[in-house]
C-alpha cells in the first residue's frame, strides 16, 4: 500500500502548492514533498547561533532518531533541518512523532518558530506570504521577500538553457503522438474524445520535456498544436474508418479513401459531412485545450520545489 501525497496534505492539514505541502506543525514552519518513494520533511529552523544548533543536534542524535522515528537519514543546512522518510504505511505517524518529539528541543535551543519571519527573525503576521527556497517553506515579511528578490536579481544570470523553439518542437512531437493516439482510440472505439484529452496533455508535457521556458509560453505552443492536431486526428480517424468500411487497408485502399475524404471535405460536395468534420475538430480542440489548461495547472515545472517562489499565507482549515 502506498501513501499518497494528497493524503499527507490532508492528514497534516497542509496547504499544497505544486509539489510542496506546507504549514505550521507543532509551532514550526514545515514543508513536505515526495520524491521517488521518499517523503522529505523540511523544518525551517533558524537557531540564534551555531552553538545552539550543535547542542540541538547533539541532543537529537542522542535520542537515536533513526530507529525512534524510522528515519532514513537527516541533514542540517543553514536555517533548516531535513528529514527523509520512506513512503511506507504508517509514515504519517512517524512524521507526527518526529515533529512532536523535536519541538521541545527546538524550543529549548531557541530555534525560530513559524510566528517569526524567516528573513529577519522578527514577529510576522499569520497573513504574511511564505517563501519557498531550497525546498523549505517559511513565512516572511513582504519587505524581507522583496529584499530576497533583489539579492536574486543581483546574482549572475542563470544559464539560459530554455528556449521557446525547443518547447514548440516538444509540443509538436506531443501533438503527433496525441493525434496517433486519437486515431488508435477511434479504431478501438473508446470514448471518442479521450484522444483529444491525451493530445492536450502530451502537447503540454512535450513542451516542458523539451525545456520550453517557464510561464505562459507553454500555452502559445500547446494551444495551436492542440488545434492543428485535432484536425489531424479527425482527418486520420475519417481515413481509417473509410478503409475499415471498404475492408481495404492496402496502399490502394488508403489512396482511394484519401481521395474520397478530400472530395467530401468540400462543403459544395458534401455540406453535412464537412460541417460535421469541422464540428468534430472544434469539439476536439476544446477538449484538448481544457486538458492543456488542467495539465499546465497541475504540472508546471516552475513549481520545481527547489525553485524559489512566493507561497500564499498558510491558514489551517481545521481549528486545533
Ligand atoms: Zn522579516
Amino acid at each position: 500500500m502506498r501513501i499518497h501525497f494528497a493524503e499527507i496534505c490532508r492528514i497534516f492539514d497542509l496547504k499544497r502548492s505544486g509539489g510542496v505541502a506546507y504549514g505550521v506543525l507543532s509551532g514550526y514552519a514545515v514543508s513536505i514533498r515526495k520524491r521517488s518513494g521518499v517523503f522529505l520533511v523540511t523544518v525551517a529552523a533558524r537557531f540564534p547561533d551555531e552553538e545552539s544548533k550543535k547542542a540541538f543536534l547533539a541532543d537529537f542524535e542522542a535520542d537515536r532518531p533513526l530507529t525512534k522515528y524510522r528515519l532514513m537519514d537527516y541533514a542540517d543546512r543553514p536555517g533548516l533541518l531535513r528529514f527523509r522518510f520512506a513512503a511506507v504505511p504508517g509514515v504519517p505517524g512517524y512524521i507526527r512523532q518526529l515533529l512532536e518529539g523535536i519541538a521541545p528541543f527546538l524550543e529549548r535551543y531557541g530555534a525560530a518558530k513559524a510566528d517569526v519571519c524567516h528573513g529577519c527573525g522578527k514577529p510576522v503576521s499569520p497573513e504574511a506570504d511564505w517563501i519557498l527556497a531550497d525546498g523549505m517553506a517559511a513565512p516572511m515579511h513582504e519587505g524581507c521577500i522583496q529584499a530576497m528578490r533583489i539579492n536574486e536579481n543581483r546574482r549572475p544570470e542563470a544559464p539560459r538553457d530554455r528556449s521557446f523553439v525547443l518547447g514548440l518542437i516538444g509540443a509538436l512531437l506531443g501533438g503527433v503522438l496525441g493525434s496517433l493516439l486519437w486515431t488508435g482510440n477511434l479504431l478501438l472505439g473508446w470514448f471518442p474524445f479521450l484522444g483529444a484529452a491525451a493530445l492536450g496533455v502530451l502537447a503540454t508535457k512535450g513542451y516542458h520535456l523539451f525545456r520550453g521556458p517557464f510561464g505562459n509560453g507553454v500555452s502559445f505552443a500547446a494551444v495551436p498544436v492542440a488545434i492543428l492536431f485535432s484536425a489531424v486526428g479527425c482527418f486520420n480517424g475519417e481515413l481509417v474508418s473509410l478503409c475499415q468500411r471498404a475492408h481495404n487497408f492496402t496502399p490502394d485502399g488508403w489512396k482511394t479513401a484519401y481521395a474520397v475524404l478530400i472530395a467530401n471535405l468540400d462543403p459544395f460536395v458534401n455540406f453535412m459531412f464537412s460541417w460535421q468534420f469541422l464540428l468534430n475538430v472544434f469539439l476536439g480542440s476544446v477538449i484538448a485545450v481544457i486538458a492543456h489548461i488542467l495539465t499546465k495547472k497541475h504540472w508546471p515545472p516552475s513549481d520545481d520545489p527547489l525553485h524559489t517562489r512566493r507561497l500564499k499565507p498558510y491558514r489551517p482549515s481545521r481549528s486545533r
